[in-house]
């Protein structure tokens, strides 16, 4: 099962469960290894949601949330939820 979800030709999403909500990567931006089941990206995310922090690695489909993020996954390392449109794609788009 696929972790990525495809937005368009050059941005994917996934599932933080941290924020618990998506995050885009746009792959023009960051080097992606292309595998959906086991996705790295580098370098890392910092990604700021009002006042609040989310820094994370993506390596071998596994989140590595930094101690400077503000949600309580800081400083944990989780595996990267699969992608399931029925519950990630409703959440994401009430968070828009
Ligand atoms: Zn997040």
């Amino acid at each position: 099962m696929a972790k990525l979800h495809t937005v368009s030709h050059d941005e994917v999403e996934f599932y933080c469960p941290g924020c618990r909500k998506a995050h885009r990567i746009s792959t023009r931006i960051w080097t992606w290894n292309r595998s959906v089941e086991t996705p790295t990206f580098t370098p890392g995310f910092l990604l700021y949601v009002g006042n609040d922090c989310c820094h994370v690695f993506i390596i071998d489909g596994e989140l590595q949330y930094q101690t400077d993020s503000t949600h309580k996954l800081a400083g944990q390392r989780v595996s990267m939820p699969e992608w399931r449109e029925d519950v990630h794609g409703k959440e994401s788009e009430v968070q828009a």
